[in-house]
């Protein structure tokens, strides 16, 4: 990610004048503080505390580039919340807010430090994972499909369990894949996860591992006790 998606470094300030004391320090040290709230503020979502939109879409193409740069693998996920419209007609858009707030929670703790969660608009959420595969990725998005279904949302005595459906796809590092053909992609696999009923994530085929590096010595021992060796 570019140096603008890192926190702030700590400069340290010195009198524009060279006097000391300086009478204008205090009054810089302020502006600094300020300016680095408003950039935080230009890339946050306010309601769930993830990056937003506009972060998304300047750090899409970046890692992109990057990615293909670099020959290493960049995934997507777009996570989308199961039935909201009922859910805000059946308890207020209110408590909606707090369920938006509750799955952006899951997703920051679900997702690891390099990963990068926004919030594309709605109740639709993106993930973005740089050197990150498609295997890789359905996991992630298997892992935050099954964290969402299973921590429900508690609201006075109800514990509401909310589901989201999510669409994983990988860059193909090549420059004929532009970041909004990308995007749409992953929006066809997660059309597919809402038309197989949702609450699941769809992918394209991820190829079965290789045996060999997937099975350990002690399971072979026991498939052969099984079914016995062909020696
Ligand atoms: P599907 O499973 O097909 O995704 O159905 P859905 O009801 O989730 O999808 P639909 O697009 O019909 O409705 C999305 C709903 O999300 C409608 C809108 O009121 C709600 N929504 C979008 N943004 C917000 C928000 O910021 N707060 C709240 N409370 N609701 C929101
Ligand atoms: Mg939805
Ligand atoms: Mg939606």
């Amino acid at each position: 990610m570019d140096s603008s998606a890192s926190p702030p470094d700590v400069v340290a300030l010195s009198c524009p004048l060279g006097d000391a004391p300086c009478q204008f320090l205090q009054e810089l040290q302020t502006l600094r503080q300020e300016v680095d709230l408003l950039k935080e503020q230009v890339r946050t979502d306010a309601l769930t505390g993830l990056y937003n939109f506009r972060f998304f879409s300047d750090a899409l193409p970046l890692e992109m580039e990057r990615a293909s740069r670099s020959f290493q693998p960049l995934s997507l996920i777009v996570l989308d919340i199961d039935h909201f419209k009922g859910f805000n007609d059946r308890w207020g858009h209110e408590l909606g807010n707090r369920a938006l707030a509750h799955i952006a929670q899951l997703i920051a703790l679900t997702i690891r430090k390099l990963d990068f969660a926004c919030r594309f608009g709605g109740e639709e959420f993106v993930i973005l994972l740089p050197n990150t595969d498609l295997r890789q990725a359905v996991n992630v998005a298997e892992r935050l499909r099954e964290i969402i279904a299973i921590s429900p949302l508690e609201h006075e005595q109800e514990s509401i369990v909310i589901t989201a459906s999510l669409g994983v796809d990988e860059y193909r590092g090549n420059h004929s894949d532009s970041p909004e053909g990308f995007i749409e992609r992953v929006d066809t696999w997660l059309y597919q996860a809402k038309h197989a009923g949702r609450n699941c994530v769809k992918s394209p085929v991820v190829e079965p591992a290789d045996v060999s590096t997937t099975v350990t010595t002690e399971e072979k021992d026991a498939l052969f006790g099984v079914f016995g060796s062909d020696k």
